[in-house]
């Protein structure tokens, strides 16, 4: 089996086989060896790429070579940014431990909801914690669990965890830990303070760059159509019913235009729902659990669910409105034509906009034909320049500052 050619146990790697991993993908046959040799790990990857299992099963293997737990102790702590990354990280170690003889105890904590029931699952130990920092911290000052005995660290998504605001639990969460453990590092992304933390983090660690998600991936079909700001709840039901599309994720600027949209989608005859940030935990869970059960035609989001959600196979992504950044832009798009499965982005590219669309192209290298759908000819005016474009000597925007004003001003269009 292929997996057990990279030194893994055979009971891993027949869960790995059940859950239909049948060749390892390219940055599992690069972190399993060098994790299980308890090497630490330096790696560039997108969700896609397969690096929930590049980590979980090296590591589940390592905690089968120590001893058992003890209570309030954590033996691998796998910290993340978002509560549905936890859930779904903390699925996979489970369905790849289960033929393990011994079975380890593996918890996962996040905020947002009762604390209680998480205190109770730490009592007795856990060998495997899966948790956002805020929470993580709560738990150890309500003594819920000890971080002292920690052998592994994941830093899962390390980019979005500073993104977010979560550097100064951090440096919290690594005070906690011992000195003498193994870290392996996953980053989308490495803008310098990302840089900086894992050189603070790891020694001597194997680096492993999976390419990120490439433009020119042919598994991604990419389209842009031009379309008026007023009409494109039109458009999108209109290419929904002509196209055939099932399972779409419609990325919009905002939580209200997320719940506004999926409203009118629903008001016709498309089974549409909202997830976003404002949403309760409870909620969002089920909207996702539904999802995936495929019991939604549309789920429209905002950037929340940009990232770290793996929803298997989604066929389209359209962005309703355009992303804030071309990073983002790769993130969105990254939904679909996972695990090489093929899929179609498609952009919605209004008069305001377009400024900012030809900054994403660029930064891309993209050039896509702007298409339009009969009957939608756009006919709204494009905005003026904003004053920041005048070119005031020493005042010239960076093309952050236009990205982000382009941005405000797709914003502002009401639909
Ligand atoms: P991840 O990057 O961990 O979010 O994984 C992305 C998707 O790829 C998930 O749906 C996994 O179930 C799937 N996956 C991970 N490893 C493999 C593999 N070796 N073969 C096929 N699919 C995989």
């Amino acid at each position: 089996m292929p997996f057990q050619a990279l030194g893994l146990a055979p009971a891993l790697a027949q869960a790995a086989a059940e859950l239909g991993f049948t060749q390892p993908t390219p940055i599992q046959s690069a972190a399993i060896p060098a994790v299980l040799q308890g090497q630490d790990l330096l790696a560039t990857a997108q969700t896609g790429s397969g690096k929930t299992a590049a980590y979980a099963l090296p590591l589940l293997q390592r905690l089968g070579q120590g001893g058992g737990h003890t209570p309030r102790r954590v033996r691998a702590l796998v910290v993340v940014p978002t509560r549905e990354l936890a859930a779904q990280a903390g699925e996979v170690i489970r369905s790849l431990a289960q033929h393990l003889p011994s079975q380890p105890k593996v918890a996962v904590v996040f905020g947002g909801v009762s604390i209680n029931p998480q205190m109770m699952a730490l009592r007795g130990g856990a060998d495997v914690v899966v948790a956002t920092p805020g929470r993580l911290l709560d738990l150890v000052e309500h003594n819920a669990l000890r971080l002292s005995a920690v052998e592994l660290l994941v830093l899962d998504e390390a980019d979005r965890l500073l993104d977010l605001g979560f550097a100064e639990e951090l440096a919290r969460v690594l005070a906690l830990l011992p000195a003498q453990r193994q870290n392996l590092f996953f980053s989308a992304t490495f803008p310098p303070d990302v840089q900086t933390l894992a050189g603070t983090l790891l020694q001597a660690p194997a680096r492993i760059d999976v390419p990120a998600l490439a433009m020119e991936d042919a598994v991604i079909l990419q389209q842009a159509y031009r379309v008026d700001t007023t009409r494109r709840t039109e458009l999108l039901r209109k290419l929904i019913k002509t196209q055939g599309w099932q399972r779409v994720l419609v990325f919009v600027a905002t939580q209200y235009l997320a719940d506004r949209v999926a409203t009118k989608l629903h008001q016709g005859d498309l089974y549409a729902t909202s997830f976003h940030g404002g949403l309760s935990q409870g909620a969002r869970q089920q909207a996702l659990r539904e999802f995936k059960e495929k019991r939604w035609d549309v789920v429209v989001t905002t950037d929340l669910a940009a990232r770290g959600i793996d929803i298997e196979q989604l066929p389209v992504v359209v962005n309703y409105d355009l992303p804030r950044s071309a990073v983002d832009y790769v993130h969105r798009i990254g939904r679909t034509g996972r695990a090489g499965a093929s899929g179609l982005a498609v952009s919605f590219v209004t008069p305001a906009s377009e400024a900012h669309w030809r900054l994403i192209e660029k930064r891309q290298g993209l050039s896509l034909p702007l298409e339009v759908l009969p009957g939608f000819e756009p006919k709204e005016e494009a905005p003026p320049a904003s004053p920041g474009d005048g070119g005031i000597k020493g005042k010239r925007p960076s093309k952050k500052d236009k990205l982000r004003a382009a941005a405000a001003a797709a914003a502002r269009q009401p639909d």
